[in-house]
C-alpha cells in the first residue's frame, strides 16, 4: 500500500517559497551562519552519504527477495520464507535480531472472471469479456457466477441518490485517480482521494443491498490492469463479492450504460481463511550510549499476490535493511539503537504495526524517532517529516548532507508518514519518511506489473543513502527531537 499522508509543508529557513512552500538546503559555501560546534559530525554523514551511493547489497538483496520469493501476501508460504529470509540476512550483518510473532489474516484468491451479457447496440448472444481482480476481502460469488445490471455511480452523494436502484445489483463506482495531481507530487492525495472508495464503497454498497461491488482501478497508467487492495466491511457486515476493474473497462461500461441497461456475469471464488501465524522482523544494531532508546528503521515485508512486490513494498523493506548495512560497513555506532523493523500485513490488516505497538505502548518513550519507506521506488527528493516547528531547524544537518544527491526537501507534516508507523506517531513518536517521486508508483501500484523492473537501481541508492543519513542523524543526536503528535 501506501502511505496516506495530506502533505502539509512549512518551509524553514528565510521564508515560504511561493505555493510549493519547500525549504531548499543551502549549499555549504553558501554563507550562513552555522552553530560553531554541529551536534552530529557532517564528515560522518557524508561517508554514510557516499557508503549508501557506492553499494548494490540493497539491490542484490532486492533481487532475491522479490525475484527469489515472489508474492508475500499474508498466510501465505512465500510471506513466511520472506521472514526467515530477511531474518537471516540481518543476522548476517550481525544485528541482535528477534522475530515478533503475529495472527494475520489469510484471505485466498481464486478464479475472477467478468463479461457483459447484454449491453446497448450488442448483437444476440455477444458478450464483451472484462478484466478485473478481486479487492482483498471480498467474497465469492456462486461458483457459477452471477448475473445483475450494473449501476455506475461517480461517487457516495450519487450511490445515496441512487439507493431504490441498487438491492441485488452490481454497483461500479466510477472514481477517478487525478494523475495530474501525482505528476505535481501529490500522489499520496491521488491515491486518498480515489482509493476512499475501494476502502469504503463496497461496504456503503452492500449496506443498500447490492449483489457485489466494482470500482475502477486505482493508478495512472491505463494498460488495461486492474489494480487490486483491501476493501473493508464494517463490524459484523456480511462482504459480497468486491472487485477492481482495469480503467478501460469501468469507461466501457460507463460508456454504455448512458445508452441503456447493462448486464454483466461475474465469477470471484476468493476465501478467507483462519488466521495465520506470521512475524514482524526486529533487528537492532545496539547505541553506544544509549541503547534502550530506539530509532526505527522500517519497510512492510508482505505484497499482494498479482506480483513480486518489487517496490511495495521490497525497496522499503530491503531499503531499510541496507541503513544497518552502511552501519556495519563503515563500523558505526550511534548514540541509540537502530532498530529494523520489517511489518508483517500492512496491505490487508495491519497486524504487525498494531502487535509492534502493544508491545512498546507501555514504554513508548523509549521510541525517539521512527522512519517508514513504503511510497514505491522513485528518487529520492529529501525527507517528509512529522515533527514540531522547532525541529525543522534541526534537521537541516540532514539535507545538506544529501545535497550532492539532490535530496534537498524538507516536506513538513502533520499526519502519517507511513501506516505502520502511524500508530507511534499518534502516540507523539516522532515520524519520517524518504520524500520520494512517486509519480509513477501508482503505474503499477498493486497490477501484475510489480516487478523488479521498476527499479531504478540507482534511485534505489538515493533512498537508502536519506534513510542511512536521516537515522543515524536521529540516533546521534545528544538529546531526541520533541515529541510530536499525529490526530488518528
Ligand atoms: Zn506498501
Amino acid at each position: 500500500m501506501t502511505n496516506h499522508h495530506r502533505k502539509t509543508i512549512a518551509a524553514i529557513g528565510s521564508g515560504l517559497l511561493g505555493a510549493m512552500l519547500c525549504y531548499r538546503a543551502p549549499a555549504a559555501d553558501a554563507g550562513v551562519a552555522h552553530p560553531a560546534a554541529p551536534a552530529v559530525d557532517p564528515a560522518v554523514l557524508a561517508r554514510i552519504r557516499e557508503a549508501a551511493m557506492n553499494s548494490d547489497w540493497a539491490f542484490r538483496h532486492l533481487t532475491d527477495l522479490a525475484d527469489g520469493i515472489g508474492a508475500r501476501l499474508s498466510g501465505s508460504p512465500q510471506l513466511v520464507s520472506a521472514v526467515i529470509q530477511v531474518a537471516e540476512l540481518m543476522r548476517s550483518l550481525g544485528a541482535q535480531v528477534a522475530l515478533q510473532p503475529v495472527k494475520v489474516p489469510h484471505w485466498v484468491r481464486g478464479e475472477e472472471q467478468a463479461e457483459l451479457v447484454n449491453f446497448p447496440g450488442g448483437p444476440a448472444g455477444a458478450t464483451q469479456r472484462l478484466q478485473l481482480t478481486a479487492l482483498g476481502g471480498s467474497s465469492a460469488t456462486p461458483a457459477k457466477g452471477l448475473t445483475a445490471r450494473v449501476i455506475v455511480v461517480n461517487d457516495f452523494d450519487e450511490l445515496k441518490a441512487r439507493s431504490q436502484e441498487v438491492r441485488g445489483n452490481i454497483v461500479l463506482f466510477e472514481s477517478r485517480f487525478d494523475q495530474q495531481l501525482a505528476d505535481n507530487g501529490y500522489a499520496s492525495q491521488a491515491y486518498q482521494q480515489a482509493g476512499m472508495y475501494r476502502f469504503n464503497g463496497p461496504s456503503a454498497a452492500a449496506a443498500l443491498g447490492a449483489a457485489a461491488a466494482l470500482v475502477r482501478s486505482i493508478g495512472g497508467a491505463n494498460f488495461r490492469l486492474p489494480h487490486t487492495g483491501l476493501t473493508r466491511w464494517k463490524d459484523g457486515q456480511a462482504p459480497i463479492p468486491a472487485a477492481a476493474l482495469a480503467t478501460e473497462d469501468a469507461d466501457l461500461i460507463t460508456r454504455l450504460a448512458a445508452s441503456g441497461p447493462v448486464t454483466m456475469k461475474l465469477i470471484l471464488t476468493p476465501q478467507t481463511l483462519p488466521d495465520a501465524d506470521s512475524n514482524n522482523v526486529i533487528a537492532d544494531w545496539p547505541g553506544r550510549e544509549r541503547p534502550a532508546e530506539y530509532v526505527v528503521v522500517s519497510g512492510h515485508l508482505d505484497s499482494w499476490d498479482l506480483a513480486t512486490g518489487a517496490t511495495d513494498d521490497g525497496v522499503g523493506v530491503i531499503g531499510a535493511a541496507a541503513v544497518i548495512e552502511v552501519m556495519r560497513q563503515l563500523n558505526l555506532h550511534p548514540r541509540r539503537t537502530i532498530r529494523f523493523v520489517g511489518w508483517t500485513n500492512e496491505e490487508n490488516g495491519g497486524r504487525g504495526n498494531q502487535a509492534y505497538f502493544d508491545s512498546v505502548s507501555k514504554t513508548i518513550d523509549t521510541q525517539a524517532a521512527a522512519i517508514e519507506s513504503d511510497d514505491g521506488a522513485g528518487r529520492s527528493l529529501g525527507v517528509g517529516a512529522a515533527v514540531t516547528n522547532d525541529s525543522l531547524t534541526m534537521l537541516q544537518p540532514v539535507l545538506r548532507a544529501l545535497a550532492p544527491i539532490g535530496a534537498t526537501v524538507l516536506s513538513h507534516h502533520d499526519d502519517e508518514l507511513g501506516s505502520d508507523i502511524a500508530p507511534l506517531q499518534e502516540a507523539g513518536v516522532p515520524g519520517f519518511a524518504p520524500l520520494v517521486d512517486s509519480r509513477h508508483y501508482f503505474d503499477y501500484h498493486h497490477t501484475a506489473a510489480d516487478t523488479l523492473d521498476k527499479v531504478d537501481p540507482l534511485s534505489f541508492k538515493t533512498q537508502v543513502a536519506t534513510m542511512a543519513v536521516l537515522a543515524y542523524y536521529l540516533a546521534e543526536l545528544p538529546e531526541p527531537l520533541p515529541r510530536f503528535k499525529i490526530s488518528p
